[in-house]
């Protein structure tokens, strides 16, 4: 279940195209360009709606996922292809319980990134 075409960020919406309570990935979109990417763990509808009610974003497109692990490695897809261009600035954190890592991420791309509980390398000028 997902929809890939652009839905208007209404609650109403929400409510008539996902049920309640999936594990799911999303995108907000504003002025023809991605905002904001996330996921829920839990419930992809009530995050959607508290980000709707929150005047996050005009439109949405969603994915609809079976595992967390899915979900996290999706919207690590999601982080790398926008990086730069949405208000996310902390890379996504694997879901609880999970020492999953992002598949995406290596070497330098890694130490740039601002990984939750972690600092940017430091740099040494000698
Ligand atoms: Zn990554």
């Amino acid at each position: 279940m997902s929809a890939l075409r652009l839905l208007r960020l209404r609650p109403w919406l929400i409510r008539e195209v996902i049920p309640p309570r999936r594990i799911g990935t999303y995108q907000l979109h504003r002025d023809d360009a991605v905002t904001y990417i996330g996921r829920s763990d839990t419930d992809l509808r009530r995050r959607l709606i508290q980000h709707a009610e929150a005047n996050r974003g005009d439109f949405f497109t969603f994915d609809v996922h079976h595992t967390r692990e899915q979900a996290f490695v999706i919207e690590c897809a999601h982080f790398h292809n926008t990086k730069g261009f949405t208000s996310n600035l902390i890379h996504p954190a694997a879901p609880s319980g999970e020492a999953r890592s992002c598949p995406f991420c290596r070497g330098v791309a890694n130490a740039r990134l601002r990984l939750p509980g972690t600092r940017p390398a430091a740099r040494t000028h000698r």
